[in-house]
């Protein structure tokens, strides 16, 4: 029987000093699964240091497990996987970070449910080493994105995980460009089984968010999940409008039965400054999603890629 091959995705923008930590663990890989063939796939989002050379390094020293992939520029880590997605051909593929904050040891488990059918075998983080703020945050967000959609979302889980291939065929045709991959791995559907694992701390080098890139994320998790924000702001209008018809009508009386001069410089700021408010949010809000169907509309390319295992790459995706 032909031996089934699973390729560990591996995206990277300025890593150099995680790859000895890489070859450790990918060795561990190669030891501890021996039932299957690996690739390891390193994709080069545009690292500005020696991230490149490090992986031509590995590749050269074992073209057999290790290839790599160099985009032409940075695109950030949703792209960067995109485009991995696209150059995976096995049978199944595990996504990890290279900083190696997700354990290998999960591996075995992730294939045995695999091997019992499942589709997406999630890896689920059991505790997090993350501030109070950040995990607090990230809980309520996920809270309110789960009030707001019918797709089921996975609490405490990233991009580690197992897809079999027909996952990967269906991410493949999800072709946006501001992507949300997380929302997209539930979107699709398939069967999914969830795994724990520790987080482990980063060894080298720092996290590659900055929280402007945090707040785009989880904005683009709402906006390209479900359009109830743009309903929401309807709602919204509707009840300030009828609050406002009630204060009105209040007003009304109130001049007709008691007479009362005009006085109300503060009520009609206060009026006026929250309705411009409530107006701007909208706006926002519809902006959003604007500029998602601008994007989109435009129907460039996603990324190019610049050399593949060494080649230089004329076809683009
Ligand atoms: N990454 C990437 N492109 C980027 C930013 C990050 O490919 O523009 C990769 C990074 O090299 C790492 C993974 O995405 O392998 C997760 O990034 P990081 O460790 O900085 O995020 P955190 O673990 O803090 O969530
Ligand atoms: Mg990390």
């Amino acid at each position: 029987m032909n031996r089934k091959k699973i390729t560990i995705l591996l995206p990277a923008y300025n890593e150099e000093s995680s790859f000895d930590e890489l070859e450790r663990c990918m060795a561990q890989v190669l030891r501890e699964n021996p039932d299957y063939d690996w690739e390891f796939l390193m994709v080069n989002d545009g690292s500005r240091d020696n991230t490149l050379q490090q992986m031509i390094r590995l590749h050269n020293q074992d073209p057999q497990h290790y290839s790599y992939l160099n985009l032409s520029r940075n695109y950030g880590k949703e792209i960067a996987l995109m485009a991995g997605f696209d150059y995976v051909k096995s049978d199944a593929m595990i996504i990890m970070d290279i900083d190696m904050q997700h354990p290998v040891d999960v591996i075995p488990e992730m294939t045995k449910y695999w091997e019992e059918g499942y589709d997406d075998v999630y890896a689920q983080r059991k505790s997090s080493k993350e501030s109070w703020l950040k995990r607090n945050t990230s809980k309520a967000y996920y809270r309110v994105l789960q009030r707001l959609t019918r797709v089921p979302i996975q609490k405490d889980t990233g991009d580690f995980r197992l897809l079999d291939r027909s996952c990967i065929e269906a991410l493949k045709q999800l072709r946006e460009t501001e992507r949300n991959t997380k929302g997209l791995y539930s979107w699709i559907g398939f069967k999914k089984k969830g795994v724990l694992y520790e987080q482990k701390e980063r060894l080298f080098g720092e996290s590659k968010w900055s929280f402007m890139q945090l707040l785009e994320l989880a904005i683009n998790g709402f906006s390209s999940y479900t359009v109830a924000p743009l309903r929401i702001s309807t709602v919204l209008g509707l009840v300030v409008s009828f609050a406002a018809f009630l204060y009105l009508i209040f007003i009304l009386v109130q001049t007709l039965i008691w007479g009362d001069p005009v006085a109300g410089y503060p009520t009609i700021m206060v009026t006026i400054l929250f309705l411009g408010g409530v107006q701007l949010l909208s706006i926002g809000i519809i902006g959003e999603y604007l500029g998602k169907v601008f994007m989109e509309t435009k129907n460039r390319p996603n990324y190019f890629v610049e050399s593949y295992n060494g080649e230089r790459c004329s076809e683009i995706k």
